[in-house]
């Protein structure tokens, strides 16, 4: 998914970051489709040269109404399936809840009604932890004696991903990949964004 540069704020130019608008200078573009950023100097939060960070190139927006603006993001997202009417899919979205070949086949209610301790939120990112580690191939404590293959992503790729797990207000029209939020529910459909789209 690598732009041309043409295509974009070139080196020295401002730029606005996805998903909140703050002002950054683009310092360098990288061969692996991120830039290197910098605060700009007058904002309050202005940090010096050695604070410049990499962001993907598809973070940047040229204005910061762009960048406010979710339905403008060119990252694949995290989309929320909702049961009221007139919801429909997005374009270029996937659904990858249960019973799809790409559903999550340990459920948080498992470890729940089993007995676990620790809460909801805890067994949801139990639930996906197991999944991402089925996917990579990682040894893991729940996995003993599961032999089914991991499905295949390569259909995900560039994708919106679709799942029944709640996103929080600010991600309400989607969690584009990589955005790590404390406030959306865990879900394995962040895993299969990072994986598709590695
Ligand atoms: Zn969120
Ligand atoms: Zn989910």
């Amino acid at each position: 998914m690598l732009k041309i540069i043409a295509d974009f704020p070139h080196a020295g130019s401002e730029a606005f970051l996805r998903p909140d608008g703050r002002k950054v200078r683009i310092v360098q573009h990288l061969a692996d489709g991120r830039c290197i950023v910098g605060e700009v100097p007058d904002s309050p939060k202005a940090r010096d040269a050695s604070d410049n960070f990499r962001v993907d190139f598809t973070a940047l927006a040229a204005t910061k109404d762009i960048a406010c603006d979710p339905s403008t993001d060119p990252r694949p997202r995290r989309i929320q399936l909702k049961r009221t009417k007139g919801f429909g899919l997005p374009d270029n979205t996937r659904n990858v809840a249960r019973p799809t070949a790409w559903g999550n086949p340990w459920r948080p209610s498992d470890y729940i009604d089993a007995g676990y301790q620790a809460g909801q939120h805890e067994a949801r990112r139990t639930c996906v932890e197991i999944y991402r580690a089925w996917l990579t191939g990682t040894s893991h404590w729940a996995l003993t004696g599961w032999t089914i293959a991991p499905p295949d992503l390569s259909a995900l790729r560039g994708l919106n991903l679709a799942c029944w797990c709640k996103l929080c207000s600010r991600h309400a029209l989607g969690k584009p990949r990589g955005v790590d939020c404390p406030d959306c529910e865990p879900c394995h459909a962040d895993v299969l964004l990072e994986l598709a789209n590695e």
